[in-house]
């Protein structure tokens, strides 16, 4: 019955249209996408995220580091990219594939200047970003006068955008500092348009501040997680479509007899006759060991199946005492059904970190229903 025949991530399309559709829907026409595709698109493959959202329409990209945003050029994506966090050493790089970095103190504004002047640049596109409250990357509203300064002298870079990151869009117990850090931003843009003379392209929000705070959406929006299907918020995930659907197969079935152990040092003692399956995914396909001793479950069946032991490299083991299956049949991990921010949360971490860590050994299948 099941085509699943070794593990595999499919990566469904017609869901990402659907959430690139439904955040869109939370925005005036205005407004622009920025589409958050770094960490290999959350974990599924950037570039075939990012064709996809060209396609239907996305504005911007935005990846971490500049060979990311080179694997998307190569991969023959021509919308501007973004690079959040671009090191100097990568700065000639950066230029030569047409990327666009974030520059968030005097010391990176300086060095890109140096290599845009360098390698003969006119109005090289850049982003300037604020600190408003995350403490991470950012210029303070006191640097205001030395990025002028420093701009004035270089006619060699444009300012495409001025940006900043909310610390907690996803917490409504916080819902107080956040209006804080949305004011702080419309200030200190306000001085930077009067001082720049233009107006810049001004975004803030993440996919959370896409969906709970209207009034942080400004000129664009930068959405990741929500493309992929995760409004960190059970009333948003309903809305959403999981785009990411991680498979794979029963290998072999053993049954425990009370007092037998299951893997490596002996995690799993059987209290119970206990009927386990192995399942060839493990740590190094991004299933991490915190995911073992009943925190992690997969579906079997339609029925959830507790991971049980240790996680070893290439395997799980799971208890399927109460389900009828059989060895080669299919294993959900997660998908539109049984949710990865479920399996995160039960696990003591957060959809991104299990939708990010799964490993490149794991096949990409892409679905395709348009
Ligand atoms: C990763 C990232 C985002 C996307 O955040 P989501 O919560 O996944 O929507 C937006 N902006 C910046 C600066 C980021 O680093």
């Amino acid at each position: 019955m099941s085509n699943i025949k070794e593990t595999v991530l499919e990566i469904n399309l017609a869901h990402l249209t659907h959430n690139y559709k439904y955040l869109k829907s939370k925005l005036y026409p205005n407004v622009k996408i920025l589409a958050v595709v770094k960490a290999s698109g959350y974990g599924s493959d950037a570039s075939i995220i990012a064709k996809h959202l060209e396609k239907i329409g996305a504005d911007y990209f935005a990846v971490a580091y500049v060979s990311e945003g080179i694997a998307l050029r190569e991969s023959g994506i021509k919308t501007p990219i973004l690079v959040l966090h671009p090191q100097p050493v990568n700065f000639q790089k950066l230029i030569e594939y047409q990327l666009e970095p974030n520059l968030y103190n005097i010391r990176v504004l300086k060095m890109f200047i140096a290599t845009a002047i360098t390698l003969h640049q006119k109005e090289y596109p850049i982003h300037i970003k604020f600190n408003t409250g995350l403490n991470r990357l950012g210029f303070s509203e006191n640097d205001i006068d030395q990025i002028i300064k420093n701009l004035n002298e270089a006619e060699t870079i444009k300012v495409i955008s001025l940006f900043s990151h909310l610390a907690a869009s996803e917490d409504v117990s916080e819902k107080e500092f956040t209006i804080k850090q949305i004011s702080s931003f419309k200030k200190i843009t306000q001085k930077m348009i009067d001082k720049l003379g233009y107006t810049p392209i001004l975004h803030q929000s993440n996919t959370s501040g896409i969906l709970n705070y209207p009034k942080a959406h400004f000129d664009m929006v930068r959405a990741g997680i929500g493309l992929y299907g995760y409004g960190n918020d059970a009333k948003y995930d309903t809305k959403l479509k999981p785009v990411a659907g991680l498979k794979s197969i029963i290998s072999q079935i053993h049954s425990l007899h009370i007092g037998e152990s299951l893997g490596y040092n002996r995690a799993f003692i059987a209290s119970e006759l206990t009927k386990t399956a192995t399942i060839p995914i493990g740590h190094a396909d991004g299933i991490g060991r915190q995911y073992g001793n009943k925190k992690g479950f997969v579906t079997v069946n339609n029925k959830r199946a507790y991971i049980i032991g240790n996680v070893c490299m290439d395997m799980i083991m799971i208890d399927i005492t109460d389900i009828d299956c059989k060895e080669g049949d299919e294993v959900i991990i997660f998908d539109i059904n049984s949710s990865a921010a479920l399996i995160a949360e039960n696990s003591g971490t957060i959809s991104y970190e299990l939708l990010t860590a799964i490993s490149p050994r794991v096949k990409r299948v892409v679905i395709d229903d348009n």
